[in-house]
């Protein structure tokens, strides 16, 4: 597609890239240990399979109901990363598309996807990360202190899942460093018990550079790359 949207998002693309590589050498990282989810949560299916077109596989997405028919109008070689508060009742639809689900935070939900990732017949395990609530406020989405090491070893016990590792998102108002200093905290503990889930699902638009410095291996980046959503979006 060489129009000029994807002209477009091909330059935001060469600046994120940048801004990852240059945090990485800040951290003393190699580059390739950050992996791009672009988050292309408002936009078209078209800008996904532009993204691809630019070598860009991995894709976020934080609602089912956009995330299922986008999916399926998209090149089959992308993954799919699901980074939305998930209803139960929708974790039969992820368990289809999705490779990995980074906001799992409730026992009943291990529950729900292991039933639906069983049930979608899938040739490999769905990946599950445990989303941490990093200022323990259980209305905002996020496993709380205590639950975090139950929802882990709940995944890990999953016939049909597979953990990979945490997921967070810096509370509002806080210091991205002091949030993403706490994740790496978290990681580092659930990694004793499970040394393959090494994967710290962190930093987005604004703060990649922080959560890189801390440790992230995926950063979630969606406005940098295709543009400013909508309020609400
Ligand atoms: C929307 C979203 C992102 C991307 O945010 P940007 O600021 O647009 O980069 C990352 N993570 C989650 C969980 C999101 O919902």
């Amino acid at each position: 597609m060489g129009d000029a949207r994807t002209a477009e998002i091909e330059h935001n693309l060469a600046v994120v890239r940048a801004r990852v590589a240059s945090a990485c050498r800040a951290a003393g990282r190699a580059a390739d240990e950050v992996t791009l989810v672009a988050v292309t949560k408002t936009y078209p299916a078209e800008d996904v399979t532009r993204l691809a077109s630019l070598g860009v596989l991995d894709v976020g997405e934080n609602r089912d109901q956009e995330a299922a028919p986008k999916a399926s109008a998209c090149p089959a070689e992308l993954r799919w990363h699901f980074i939305g508060q998930l209803q139960r009742n929708k974790a039969r639809s992820v368990a289809s598309y999705a490779s990995v689900v980074h906001s799992v935070d409730s026992l009943r939900l291990v529950d729900a996807l292991t039933d639906a990732a069983v049930r979608a017949g899938r040739d490999t395990p769905l990946g599950a990360l445990v989303q941490v609530s990093l200022d323990d406020d259980e209305h905002r989405g996020g496993a709380v202190t205590g639950i975090i090491e139950q929802v882990a070893e709940s995944i890990a016990a999953s016939p049909a899942l597979t953990l990979k590792g945490v997921m967070a998102v810096a509370p509002l108002g806080w210091d991205p460093d002091a949030a993403f200093e706490r994740l790496a905290a978290v990681s580092a503990r659930l990694r004793i018990s499970f040394p393959d889930a090494d994967w710290i699902s962190a930093g987005m638009s604004d703060d990649l550079e922080s959560a890189i410095s801390h440790g992230s291996t995926h950063v979630r980046v969606g406005s940098a790359l295709l543009g400013n959503r909508p309020p609400l979006g």
